[in-house]
Order: structure tokens, then sequence, then C-alpha cells
């Protein structure tokens, strides 16, 4: 382990009182800009009955900690079971606001019980710090793994993916930040967790109201803001795509996520967003194996990000999504066309491939439903998991 890696975790073992009687600290495995996440070992293990089933829980909803003798076969698997002799310690920023936090451990602690959901095994605070203790999961890092997938690997990563969204948009809720690096996907157990609540919300829920982003963490990550530049373009003279005499009011919307992931209706600042906005992230995940390129999107902002999908969707279909949010879509720029592109000439030039095969079709069918525009009409999570690519998959 690094020297800094190991001062900071030396530091984190002194100003968290008990915590190095309960924890080994043994590496550092995320550092983001609301977290870092460490993997340490849980020394009073032996004392406690807990081999934790990640997957089998969905079968034992509530009792998910169970002895080893109560393993059991399902659908003639063994069912994987992770004991959490290891666990993730994810120690959340004192700049986040106490609101996200609570409401990221709250909804965790809803989703107990959900196949293919990272399950919260506790929580501490000390002072202004407050440590999430979650199985640790082993898994590959998508930049690795990405451009070796087969299809019949895209099946199980999304399959696994989609359970686990399955039953978060039962419980209404919306996880917001999909993207690869808040999935961990194990290949060998052909299985993944979903983590990081950290921006989900309820559906319908009111956070996305301006009076909580009075915290300035919480108006960095999700900020929300209206529509100024549209009104104000930028004073570089950067006049392509931004309309002259822009008289349409400014909107407020969520919109919390990552860049390249976010669904057309939270670039349109649409203000009812639901699960679908989940679904369009799953797609831009398949789109990235399939095109076999990552980040395929690499907008720097939401105007650039629409600026891409017109180059795909073309005109035509972006001018009628947007009139779906009531907003008017305006462009200028000479390489977007009017009609766009099929998902499969995209692919193929992505991926600088001659010709999809059978399988990779019948996953850029899938693909065409997740990445369908309209919110409506795009498959649900449920939808998605009915679809030929795994109900009848070719090989
Ligand atoms: P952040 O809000 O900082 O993005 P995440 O919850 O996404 O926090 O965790 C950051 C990273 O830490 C993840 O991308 C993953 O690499 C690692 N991590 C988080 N939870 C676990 C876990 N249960 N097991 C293994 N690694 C984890
Ligand atoms: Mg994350």
């Amino acid at each position: 382990v690094d020297e800094s890696v190991r001062e900071d975790m030396t530091k984190l073992e002194d100003t968290f009182p008990g915590i190095s009687e309960r924890f080994r600290l043994v590496n550092r495995i995320g550092e983001g800009t609301f977290s870092t996440v460490y993997k340490a070992e849980d020394l009073l293990y032996d004392h406690y009955d807990n081999d934790w089933d990640i997957f089998g829980q969905a079968q034992q909803k509530e009792a998910w900690v169970s002895p080893p003798s109560k393993r059991r076969r399902v659908n003639g698997e063994q069912t994987a079971r992770r004991n959490c002799r290891y666990v993730a310690l994810k120690k959340i920023y004192v700049t986040s606001s106490p609101i996200r936090i609570q409401n990221e451990l709250e909804l965790l602690h809803d989703l107990r019980g959900c196949r293919a959901v990272c399950p919260l095994i506790t929580a501490f605070r000390y002072q202004d710090q407050v440590v999430a203790v979650l199985p640790y999961f082993p898994h590959t890092d998508f930049r690795i793994q990405y451009r070796t997938f087969m299809v019949a690997d895209m099946r199980h990563y999304l399959r696994s993916l989609l359970t686990a969204l399955q039953s978060v948009h039962e419980h209404d809720i919306l996880h917001r930040d999909i993207k690869p690096t808040n999935f961990l996907y194990n290949p060998e157990l052909k299985e993944g967790v979903l983590v990081d609540f950290g921006l989900a919300e309820r559906q319908g829920s009111e956070y996305t109201s301006a009076c909580l982003c009075t915290h300035q963490s919480y108006v960095r990550r999700s900020r929300i803001v209206s529509s100024h530049y549209s009104k104000n373009p930028p004073s570089s003279g950067l006049s392509a795509g931004y309309p002259k005499n822009d008289s349409r009011p400014s909107r407020r919307a969520n919109r919390a996520g990552t860049r390249g992931f976010r669904a057309p209706e939270v670039l349109f600042k649409c203000t009812s967003q639901t699960t679908k906005i989940d679904m369009w992230s799953v797609g831009v995940i398949l789109l990235t194996l399939l095109g076999r390129r990552f980040p395929f999107f690499n907008s720097a902002d939401d105007i650039d990000a629409m600026i891409e999908m017109s180059s795909i969707f073309g005109i035509r279909r972006m001018k009628a999504a947007s009139a779906m949010h009531g907003q008017i879509f305006e462009t200028n720029i000479p390489t977007i066309g009017e009609k766009g592109y099929s998902w499969e000439k995209l692919i193929k030039w992505s991926s600088c491939v001659e010709d999809l095969t059978e399988s990779e079709l019948q996953a850029t069918r899938l693909l065409s439903g997740l990445m369908e525009l309209d919110p409506n009409k795009r498959f649900s999570a449920e939808e998605a998991l009915q679809h030929e690519f795994f109900t009848n998959p070719v090989h």
C-alpha cells in the first residue's frame, strides 16, 4: 500500500473513535468527489453470524443474514454468497449535505433484500463524519473488461444490472447515476452489485426543490441550473447551436448525474423525470460495450451533449423530443443532419467492423429500446428483461 494511502487510513483510524477496534483498514479502493471508499477487514467477523448473501436475497427477503448451513440451491445453482469478512467503508465527505447523506442511507435501507443491490450493513457517525459499511464486493474495473466482452458477457452484465434496477424502480426510486463505476461487476460470478445511491431519489419527491440548494456541496453535486446559457450565450462569440434571440422562459430541473449518461429529458429540463432516466443510462453502457468505446459520449456540458445526441438522432427526431417537454430545438450546425443514423451503422463505425453478428444485431435491437428519446416508449427494466436478447438469445 502506497505511503500516502497508509497515512490517509491512519488518519481515519485516529480521528474516528472505535473504528480501529472493529475494522482493520486494508486499502483505499475508491476516491471520488463525494466520498472515499476503503477495503477493510471486519475484526468481529467471527463473533457474528454475518454471512452475507447479496444475490440470494430475493429468496429470503427478510432473513438475508443467514448461517452457511442454510445455503440453498436456486434454480439448480448455488447462489453466489459473499461473506463479509471484508467490508467496504464508505467515508462520506463532511461537505456533503446531511440531508443527502440521510437520503442515501435511507434509500439503501429501503432496498435491503433486493437482488444485485449492494446492501448496507450499518453506518457510523462521529461528529460530522459518516461512514457507511457495505459488504466488500470483488469486481473488475470496467475500463479493463469492456473491450474484451463477448455478446454473452454483455448479456450477463446487463441481466444483472437490469435485475437490480427492476427492484429499485419497483420501489419508485430513481438511481440517477447509472454508469460503470457504480455497478460493480464480477465476471466470474457473472453478477454485479449496484452501488452509490448518493444521487438517488424517490420518484416525484421534492428533493429537487431549490430550498435544499443552499448547501454548498448539494449545489455542487446536484446542481439545479436555469437555462441561462440559452439567454446569455457565452461571450466567446460561440454561436453555433445557440439561438440568438431566445425569448424562452428559463426552467429549473434536476440534472444530477454524470455527463455522457444523462437522458434526453434531463437535458431538456423535464421537471417530471421518471425511473426511465436510468434506462437511458443502461443504454449508454450497452452502446459502450457494442461500440467498444469508453466513454462513448464525451461532452463537456449539456449543450454539447445535445449536439452529440442530435448527430445520432438527427434534427427531426430531436425537435419532436424537445417538443414533448415543451422545448424548442434549433440548430445551425451543418454536420447535424435531418435524419440521423441507425444504431447498426453507428456501432459498425465505432467498433470498426464491416458487419454485425446475429447476436450483436439482437443486442442492437435492445439498445434501440433503451436509447429511445421518448421516455414513455423507452423500455422499463422489466420490459428489457423480457427482450429476445435475454429470452431467446441467438448464439
Ligand atoms: P462515490 O459517491 O464516491 O462515487 P461509490 O459508492 O460509487 O462512491 O464508491 C466509489 C468506488 O468505491 C466504487 O466505484 C467502487 O470502486 C468502490 N466501492 C464502493 N462500494 C464497494 C463495495 N461494496 N465493494 C467493493 N468496492 C466498492
Ligand atoms: Mg460512484
